[in-house]
């Protein structure tokens, strides 16, 4: 269920049909809870989305509404799979739009993973 007055979950928007199998992705790892994969349209030399495999279409709604367990799940993931790509020697950054006017444009709720590379002060 979406926060009140917030649009509801669309089981067409695309990280759902990668989720589904539906579309492929360059997939980096996968486990009980979580899928991570490389953005189509990298902005870093590492650039990974990694989403909870439960429908949640923002931080606000997984946080909200996803079970203890599958929000634990999904956070250890996210470190794990920085880990594995060698980011945490230099650093890494882990953003996440919430909503259109903070540039969502998948209505699935995802983290990015930028890293490879010194990367520049995050501005609004
Ligand atoms: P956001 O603007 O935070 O919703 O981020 C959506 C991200 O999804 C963007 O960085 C897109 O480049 C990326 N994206 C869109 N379609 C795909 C796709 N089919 N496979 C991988 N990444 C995608």
């Amino acid at each position: 269920m979406a926060v009140s007055g917030k649009p509801p979950y669309d089981p067409s928007n695309i990280f759902a049909r990668i989720l589904r199998g539906e579309i492929p992705c360059k997939r980096v790892a996968e486990d009980e809870h979580a899928l991570a994969f490389h953005d189509i349209a990298p902005q870093a030399p590492v650039h990974v989305l990694v989403i909870p495999k439960g429908s949640y279409v923002s931080a606000a709604d997984f946080h909200a509404e996803a079970p203890a367990e599958a929000i634990a799940g999904f956070w250890r993931a996210v470190g794990r799979i920085a880990r594995e790509l060698g980011l945490e020697e230099q650093g890494y950054r882990i953003l996440s739009n919430m909503g259109e006017d903070a540039g969502q444009e998948v209505g699935h709720f995802h983290v990015h993973l930028f890293g490879g590379r010194r990367l520049g002060r995050m501005v609004p």
